[in-house]
């Protein structure tokens, strides 16, 4: 089987396999949720597996005997073993992960690109209240929502998203910090078993004490905005004088307290030439990922638009930052789901220089380029794979995650890249109100229900919102027809807020060039007559708090 496997397209295969009718009966029957062992029998057979729980219904132990050879027949597929697949399916996060892939093959079957479950992310803007005034905020964000959701509401929405799947919870805002109750959020979806993230401009987070608190009570992941190398940035863009130093604080006392850190930076014409220095900054201060996101005129981005980079610009920018993702220590992803394009560019184009000159000559001694990677070695020991030890190892860039695959593994790039809006990701809103992502702006056609009052399993499994968004083949040109529509597809929320259609092409893009041109000669026609200097708007001075 091993031998057959490795001479075939091994997605067609385990496709073949697992979309054939009786295996998703079965799987679709294994999704169930057991009343009496408390969690889907699928999580409850995963957990058999494994060894975390040793007690079970009967139903759950037979589950566990049809899931094994299915997940057997999957590790060989994708090259690995038996032996591997159990290690990684130890992480408990990981085997939430895994119980959303084989629900979504029950219910979707094997798609591209994939549609898990139930998403892996849900960001829940949990109030609408904020210590800041940032220019570019998504959620208009200032003081709190009179229909903000109560404690116990809220609670009960945790359960929800916990019952459904969901394995990580992003707390965000407004300023998720200033909530009075987040903390015993932060527990209970901790206690549900999710991985708990939190989106946060880290004011408050320059007390350690508070940082601690977080910590303890289950927070794992936190997402801190940066916008600029220095306060003149910084706080012109954040409005209020003094923030810089705070967020900086914030991210010394987390990295401290050993929380895994996200530094996020909103990209725009003011501060891209900052982004190189911001994303060296990080890596310095010990960060773990550095995010670069996309601008999308949403929210108070609205009336900023001219902020927004030119696909030209956003290419150079990506290039770079594609550049220091194989030169730092730090991992580097983008809200942009055109950094999967120039990745894959990227490496295609060097690993065709590398190949011509190791047909020229097999031994050279020479200096290498790779992924824009400039090292000296051996053109014999990059083909032997041991170069480095990542050489054909492809990275596919999504949001949230920069899977590194290789082998069989590569194949599954066109299933789980590109845009998540609608698979792999949602947002919430404070009171509850469910988006496909929080850079689409709050307009009834684009909602897709609210979290308490309708039933989330079903809008996940039928929302015609979510299915038009998950078919990148109903993509309007150039997005279309373009090769990279999979892996990319173009930031769907951006062509809303563009075009005030959710197919509408992607003006960022470079293969997009036309429509921007068009757009910013419009932008310019009604900024005349407007006369409203952007360049005032973006960086008056911050006040003082
Ligand atoms: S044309 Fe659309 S799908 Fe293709 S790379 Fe650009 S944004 Fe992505
Ligand atoms: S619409 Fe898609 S690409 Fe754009 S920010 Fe949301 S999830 Fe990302």
């Amino acid at each position: 089987m091993g031998e057959q496997l490795s001479v075939v397209n091994p997605v067609g295969v385990f496709k073949s396999v697992v979309e054939n009718p009786v295996t998703r009966a079965v799987l679709g029957s294994l999704s169930a949720y057991c009343q009496k062992d408390g969690d889907s029998r699928l999580a409850v057979a995963l957990d058999l597996f494994v060894g975390s729980r040793q007690r079970a219904c009967l139903t759950c132990r037979m589950a566990l005997k049809v899931l094994v050879p299915i997940l057997s027949f999957a590790s060989k597929a994708f090259g690995s073993s038996n032996k591997q697949l159990k290690e990684q399916i130890r992480d408990h996060y990981w085997r939430s992960g895994l119980v959303s892939v084989i629900k979504g093959i029950a219910w979707f079957g094997v798609r591209r690109p994939f549609v898990p479950g139930a998403p892996f992310q849900v960001v829940w803007g949990i109030t609408k209240a904020c210590n800041l005034k940032c220019k570019h905020c998504y959620e208009s964000a200032g003081i709190r929502a009179r229909n903000e959701l109560t404690t116990q509401e809220a609670l009960k929405g945790i359960d929800i998203l916990a019952d459904a799947g969901v394995s990580i919870l992003a707390f965000s805002g407004g300023e998720p910090t200033v909530r009075p109750d987040i903390l015993k959020l932060i527990r209970h979806a901790s206690n549900r078993g999710m991985y708990v993230a939190m989106a946060t401009n880290a004011i408050l987070l320059a007390n350690l004490e508070r940082v601690s608190e977080y910590k303890q009570a289950g927070l794992q992941f936190v997402q801190i905005s940066l916008d600029g190398m220095n306060p003149k940035t910084h706080d012109s863009f954040r409005g209020v004088l003094g923030a810089f130093d705070k967020t900086i604080q914030g991210i010394k006392n987390c990295v401290a307290e050993e929380l895994f850190v996200e530094v996020a930076t909103i990209g725009t014409r003011f501060n891209q030439r900052e982004i190189p220095q911001l994303v060296d900054f990080a890596d310095e201060l010990g960060v773990d990922w550095f995010m670069l996101y996309n601008f999308v005129p949403t929210g108070r981005g609205a009336e900023i638009v001219e902020a927004d980079l030119t696909p030209e610009q956003r290419e150079e920018m990506l290039k770079v930052l594609w550049h220091k993702m194989k030169t730092k220590r730090i991992q580097v992803l983008s809200t942009a789901p055109q950094f999967a394009r120039i990745a894959q560019e990227t490496e295609a184009a060097a690993k065709a220089i590398v190949r011509r000159l190791q047909a020229e000559d097999p031994e050279h001694e020479d200096i290498m380029h790779f992924g824009g990677l400039t090292q000296p070695g051996k053109w014999s020991n990059l083909q032997s794979n041991s170069y480095k030890g990542e050489c054909y190892q492809d990275v596919v860039p999504t949001h949230f995650y920069n899977p590194n695959l290789s082998g069989n593994l590569k194949r599954l790039a066109d299933f789980i890249g590109g845009c998540g809006a609608g698979r792999f990701y949602m947002s919430i809103e404070p009171n509850g109100d469910m988006y496909p992502c929080v850079f689409f702006p709050h307009e009834e056609p684009l909602k897709i229900g609210n979290l308490l009052r309708d039933d989330f399993e079903s809008l996940w499994r039928s929302s015609k919102l979510l299915w038009t968004l998950r078919n990148k083949d109903l993509l309007k040109p150039s997005c279309h027809s373009c090769e990279y529509r999979y892996t990319c597809g173009g930031c769907r929320a951006r062509a809303y807020n563009y075009y005030k259609d959710i197919l509408a092409p992607d003006p960022g893009c470079i293969k997009n060039r036309r429509h921007w041109i068009a757009l910013e000669k419009e932008l310019k026609e009604n900024l005349e007559t407007e006369k409203t200097p952007i360049s005032d708007v973006i960086l008056e001075g911050a006040v003082r708090q």
